[in-house]
Order: C-alpha cells, then structure tokens, then sequence
C-alpha cells in the first residue's frame, strides 16, 4: 500500500529545486516511476510531498556537437536515445545499450537520469557511460557542479547526489578516432536487469594498431558499477592478442567483488566477468580497427 502524499508537479528546474529545497527530507523525487514506484508500493519510500518532474521539458533532450560530443538531459526517455539518430550514427553503444533495457513500455517513460539515480548496480547504462568516459551534471539552489560518473556510484543504491540536487545532464565527450566500445549483458529473463553486464572502449593508436587507451566497466558484478583497472593495465600500450584478452578477463574476474542471490553465486558471476571481459574487448577492438 502506497502511503498519502501531497503530490507536486513543478513546470521548470527552478521550481522544482526550490521544492527540494523547501521540503528536505520529507519530499521524494519522481521522474518516470519505473523504480520508484516498486520501492513505495513495498513501504520502503514513504515520502510526505512526491515531486513529479517529469513535465520539466528543459530537461529532455539530446544534442551533439564536434567539439562538445553528446548532451542528454537526465529527464530523457529511454526509449528517446536508442530511437535517436544523432545517437546511432556518433554513439551506436547507447542506443545497442537501451535496446536491450526492460521492455517498451518501460524505455518509453523511465528516463536515462532515473536509471543513474536509483544506483541500482546492475543498471544498464552505467558501465556504458562510464566505457565512453561521461560526466554527469547536477544542481541545487546553491549553483550546479558536474563529476566523473564514475564517482558518482558510492554503494548499493547510493550515489554522490547531495541533498537538494537534482541530475540535470549527462555528457558524453567525442569519441576519438580509432575508438570502439561495446557492451554486452547477460541475462536469463529477456529484458530483466543484467546478471553481469560489460563494456569495454579501446582506443588503438594510429599506427601499427598498439592500444592506446582502454576502460573496461563491469554492471552487477560489486556493489556499485565498477571499472576494472588491473585488467585495463594488461592491455594499455601494447598490441592486443588474444593471449592479452584472457589475461584482461582473468584479472577483472578477481577484480569484481560479486554478491550471490537468487540470479547467480557469487562464482558464476566471476566466471560471466572472465567470459564477458575477453568477448567483448575482442568486439570493441574489432570495431575499433573499423573506425
Ligand atoms: C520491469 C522492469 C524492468 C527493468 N529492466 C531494466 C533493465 O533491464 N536495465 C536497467 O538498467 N534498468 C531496468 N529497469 C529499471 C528502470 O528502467 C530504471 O530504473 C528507470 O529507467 C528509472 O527511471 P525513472 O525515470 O522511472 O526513475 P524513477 O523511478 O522516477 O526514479 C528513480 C530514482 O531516481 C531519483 N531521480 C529520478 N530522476 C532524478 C533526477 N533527475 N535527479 C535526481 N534524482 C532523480 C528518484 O528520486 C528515485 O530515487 C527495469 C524496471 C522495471 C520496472
């Protein structure tokens, strides 16, 4: 049973940080549901005022420039970036990435910035934003600031939001040539949350194909989404051999800190981060030799 709220619904950034302000801890922020709902139908979110900032239009959009790279408002659906075409032509990954997130209708009203902010570790977009290196923007009333995202992940459902502040943009800076990332998730129920996701970016110099610049990120397999830094190291400046992708996806493998629940143990999901680690920087070297 949902508890009695008083139900809020600003019309601009403004407004709806000033409610944040006004209200602290007694008002929750909604922006599609998708996941907020399930934690206030469980009792486990009972917030006096229910900020709905959905109709915050400032805040849903996707633009891209050369020198900028890619700009997502954090109310945006979904289903808006993997349908975008400045999206599928400069950054394929996203759009492969939200494809296979939930189902239409999820994609269609849960938005990319309520996916960040509910820290949900097996969350899709994270290990993807974090391969392509993304910042992520916030405000308050007191002025706005912008972080690494992957600082932004503190534990189990926890991120760097301070009281106050709201996500407002997601940036994701041009991708250097010779660049190729991909992402894979494994799942056992289509469109479920992953049971181990990956991605990878390699970067290859231009000449003779040697490694230039790699990050591997790991989805569900720690307490929040994580970078593997050990196995990025085993492939940094050297040329890329299949001998090297075992070695990467061995060291990942106990770079992960897993839990076991009712989706795997805590060993299979070591064993999904080996497997997946080695599959998925061999595609994102194959496509960044295409590049
Ligand atoms: C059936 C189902 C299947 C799913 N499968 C997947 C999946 O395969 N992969 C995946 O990654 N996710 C999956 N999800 C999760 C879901 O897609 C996301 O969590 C959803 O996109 C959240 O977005 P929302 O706009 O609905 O956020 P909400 O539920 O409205 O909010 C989530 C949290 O973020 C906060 N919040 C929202 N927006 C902001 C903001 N701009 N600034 C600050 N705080 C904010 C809210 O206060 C709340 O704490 C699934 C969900 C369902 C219901």
């Amino acid at each position: 049973m949902i508890r009695d709220f008083e139900y809020l619904t600003p019309k601009t950034l403004e407004e709806a940080l000033t409610l944040l302000d006004k209200y602290g801890d007694e008002c929750k922020v909604i922006a599609g549901g998708q996941s907020l709902l399930i934690l206030m139908k469980q009792g486990l979110v009972a917030p006096e005022y229910l900020i709905d900032i959905k109709g915050i239009t400032e805040l849903n959009y996707i633009k891209s420039d050369a020198k900028e790279g890619l700009r997502i408002g954090a109310l945006t659906p979904h289903r808006a970036i993997e349908k975008s075409p400045v999206v599928r032509n400069g950054f394929a990954v996203l759009a492969e990435m939200e494809n296979r997130l939930a189902s239409i209708q999820t994609r269609n009203w849960g938005t990319i910035g309520g996916n960040l902010c509910h820290g949900d570790p097996a969350g899709d977009p994270a290990p993807v934003l974090i391969a392509l290196n993304a910042n992520l923007k916030m405000a308050s009333l007191k002025g706005e600031r912008t972080t690494a995202i992957e600082d932004f992940f503190l534990d189990y459902f926890e991120t760097a939001l301070e009281p106050g502040e709201l996500l407002t943009e997601i940036q994701v800076p041009v991708v250097p040539p010779h660049t190729g990332t991909v992402y894979i998730k494994f799942n056992v129920i289509e469109s479920d949350l992953a049971t181990v996701g990956v991605a990878v970016s390699i970067t290859l110099g231009s000449s003779e194909g040697i490694c230039q610049d790699v990050r591997i990120a790991l989805g569900a397999a720690a307490s929040t989404p994580v970078r593997a830094k050990q196995a990025e190291a085993v492939l940094r400046g050297k040329k890329i051999t299949d001998n090297l992708l075992r070695e990467a996806g061995q060291i990942a493998s106990t770079e992960a800190e897993p839990i076991s629940d009712i989706y795997a143990s805590e060993e299979y999901r070591r064993e999904l981060v080996k497997v997946l680690v080695k599959r998925v920087s061999r595609e994102a070297l194959a496509r960044a030799k295409q590049a």
